[in-house]
């Protein structure tokens, strides 16, 4: 995992400042007993940092793996990473002075995510088994841009050139061989799985291909996928698809991505613009040269002389097989026999299939493979290591599973707008991060040049992703990933990522005022943000029925599908996703019988005022305001 190496030396146009950072607030977990201090040099093992804070290996590498650092007993950590976890494990900490001066750029602090990126610390006596590495591709793009052709071509290409007759399966990821080179690809294109994944701390891309339609340009999930691929840090090449369409019109395509920042190599930039076209195989096989090019440049190393470690880039049921996963191997060699853990089970590895379904016993970094084994089913994003053998691998899936039930759904601490001033104060914050989502174009410009003019000293602020419609939740882990708040300008927010926001704490901030927004963002900055009042949802209406009454209006018959219906509520009427009104709840029947409240499943009558459209299957949802802060 080498992706600091990447950053710094292919960045290729994506260059982004880095996700700001939140610290965990320093938990002191065994507060009241002892706060021990230990001396801390400026790179140890695991297992000498657990000895240090007479601590179980086990508890660390938990520790360690819930700020998303993947260790093994024996690997080295660097101090920050290992200040950072013992102050969180209660104890303080102080670096020993006698240990050379390492003069590297100081990282600020270490997030999950910043972690999970940071360059991995090999032991000075690994070093020399590094091999260099295939890199991880994710191919991201506009619905229709041809990004799952453009997969379908690369994949039969590779069985052609390797061994006839091997049975291509779809397993999450595939590899081909250049003579020699390979590459991997991950094989569910789109960012909605990348963000996914990201979200969860989990980063298996080394370098993004953006496919964009030379008929149809840069759309707005292009503009998404660069964002997306930007956040992370992963370097983008272009695929310029559909060449061979009468209709293809390169240059306005190069002109829209020199717009987003992308600028083609050609014209003086540094970013990859390879035209190609899926559908008559043309110039597939430079698009694959640029990409190990890319690879090349980021140095992408690896040490398969070590215990197996990475990432499940999915998990499913297999009639046949049992619980099956495809591993991605991101660090040493997996072999049969193995016992491993992964994320929240553990097992064996019974078996092991490359993605041509042929059975292989060992597969080192950048192998997919397909395991069988695990007592269940893995989720895409969770990490495995190998440990000594299935004891300590279920010990771990244990605590895992414990540690999830004692905290409920996975609560990663992203910043509210509340604690910007106190993390501004404590020198831990000086960017921050927002995704914007507007109605339309028009509001994005003005809320984004104003945001971004904001003067506070030591703070500005940086736009990860911005475009036009509703909060989804691809949005959404994005902010994860990026420690960023939303702000929602006059749109609504998908039901799925309204649950995901509410799970991940993700704060959504709604607006349809600019200098609101504006105000609100100055105000945090300044530590003046005064108390906030935000609409909760208490409960959602299907209406079944309407009627039209003389001097009352339109009544909707109704029947509570979520949460409560308030009489004291204000009411939004959505229709296909869309808020189409909205407006004090003006009455709430049950019956005949005014009511103050109704509860979930029971039918009632709501009228809201100003409401003179409302329609069969139309959706109305109450809100209260309650103050936030
Ligand atoms: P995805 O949604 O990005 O995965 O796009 P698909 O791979 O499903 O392709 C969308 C449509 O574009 C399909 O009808 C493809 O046949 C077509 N398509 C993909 N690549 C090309 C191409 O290079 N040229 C032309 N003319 N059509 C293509």
């Amino acid at each position: 995992m080498t992706r600091q190496t990447r950053t710094n030396r292919s960045n290729r146009g994506n260059g982004k400042p880095a996700a700001t950072d939140k610290e965990k607030v320093a938990a002191n977990n065994d507060q009241g007993s002892q706060v021990k201090e230990i001396e801390l040099p400026a790179s140890i093992t695991v297992r000498e940092l657990a000895d240090l804070m007479e601590r179980s290996p086990i508890d660390l590498i938990k520790e360690l793996m819930n700020a998303g650092v993947m260790a093994n007993i024996n690997q080295q950590i660097d101090y920050d990473t290992a200040a950072i976890i013992a102050e969180d494990m209660g104890y303080t900490v102080v670096e020993t002075t006698a240990e050379e001066p390492e003069i590297e750029e100081q990282e600020e602090i270490v997030t999950p995510v910043a972690a999970a990126k940071k360059q991995r610390e090999y032991a000075p006596e690994e070093l020399k088994y590094l091999k260099t590495r295939p890199p991880v591709v994710t191919i991201l793009g506009h619905v229709d841009h041809g990004k799952t052709s453009l997969l379908d071509v690369i994949r039969e290409a590779s069985v052609q050139t390797t061994e006839a007759g091997g049975i291509t399966q779809h397993i999450g990821a595939y590899q081909v061989d250049l003579e020699g080179d390979k590459i991997t690809f991950v094989d569910t294109p789109g960012h909605e799985a990348f963000a996914a994944m990201r979200a969860r701390g989990a980063s298996v891309t080394d370098i993004a291909v953006l496919v964009v339609a030379a008929d149809d340009g840069v759309q707005p999930q292009t503009r998404e996928a660069i964002d997306h691929a930007r956040a992370a840090q992963v370097p983008i090449i272009v695929a310029l698809n559909k060449m061979d369409l009468p209709s293809a019109n390169p240059d306005h395509v190069k002109q829209q991505l020199s717009d987003q920042g992308l600028v083609p190599e050609e014209w003086g930039g540094e970013t990859i613009v390879v035209p190609v076209s899926a559908k008559q195989k043309m110039n597939i096989d430079a698009l694959l040269e640029n990409i190990l090019l890319v690879a090349e440049i980021a140095d992408l190393k690896a040490n398969p002389r070590r215990p197996a470690e990475g990432t499940v880039v999915e998990g499913r049921m297999d009639r046949a097989r049992g619980s099956t996963a495809t591993l991605l191997v991101q660090e040493g060699t997996l072999e049969t026999g193995a016992a491993i853990s992964v994320g929240q089970t553990y097992g064996k590895v019974r078996a092991m299939f490359n993605y041509k379904n042929e059975p292989i016993s060992e597969a080192g970094p950048s192998a997919p493979v397909v395991v069988i084994g695990l007592r269940g089913i893995p989720a895409a994003g969770d990490t495995f290591q190998v440990v000594d053998n299935e004891r300590a691998a279920r010990t771990i899936a244990e605590k895992r599973v414990q540690e999830s039930q004692e905290q409920g759904p996975q609560t990663t601490p992203v910043m509210t707008l509340e604690e910007i001033y106190d993390q501004a104060q404590a020198g831990k914050l000086q960017t921050l991060n927002l995704v914007l989502k507007a109605d339309v174009q028009g509001s994005i410009e003005p809320i984004k040049s104003s945001l971004e003019q904001i003067e506070v000293e030591g703070l500005s602020v940086h736009f990860v992703h911005e475009g036009v419609g509703n909060v989804g939740e691809s949005d959404v882990n994005l902010a994860v990933a990026s420690n960023a708040i939303i702000i929602a300008f006059n749109v609504g927010i998908d039901p799925a990522a309204e649950r995901l926001a509410e799970s991940e704490g993700v704060s959504i901030r709604r607006y349809n005022i600019i200098y609101r927004v504006i105000e609100d963002v100055e105000k945090a900055l300044t530590g003046m943000l005064e108390p906030v009042y935000e609409d909760v949802l208490q409960g959602k209406a299907i209406v079944r029925q309407v009627f039209r009454i003389s001097r009352v209006g339109v009544i909707a018959g109704a029947q509570m599908i979520e949460g409560k219906g308030l009489r004291n509520a204000t009411g939004r009427i959505v229709r296909d996703g869309e808020e189409i009104h909205k407006g004090r709840i003006s009455s709430l029947k049950r019956f005949t019988e005014d009511v103050r409240e109704v509860n979930i499943g029971l039918e009632c009558g709501i009228g809201v005022e100003g409401a003179s459209d409302i329609q069969e299957d139309d959706i109305i949802e109450f809100y209260t305001r309650e103050q936030v802060r």
